[in-house]
């Protein structure tokens, strides 16, 4: 799960994309966990999480984006 949000924030980058795109794009059923998975990666150094205006959608929301 965490592995396949993870490959689309990768090819998204280094654009943000908020938790609603992530689940919408891997049709997820629990928008939750897109963000939980997020929150996993952005605790790593190569992913930022902050608010945004996300690539997909334009609104600014929590976003998570792959660092260049
Ligand atoms: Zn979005």
């Amino acid at each position: 799960m965490s592995d396949a949000v993870r490959k689309l924030i990768e090819r998204l980058a280094p654009d943000p994309v908020c938790d609603d795109c992530i689940a919408d794009r891997l049709a997820l059923p629990d928008r939750q966990e897109a963000g939980i998975a997020a929150s996993e990666l952005a605790a790593t150094s190569q992913f930022e999480r902050r608010r945004d205006a996300c690539v997909l959608c334009g609104n600014t929301k929590p976003t998570t984006r792959r660092l260049p």
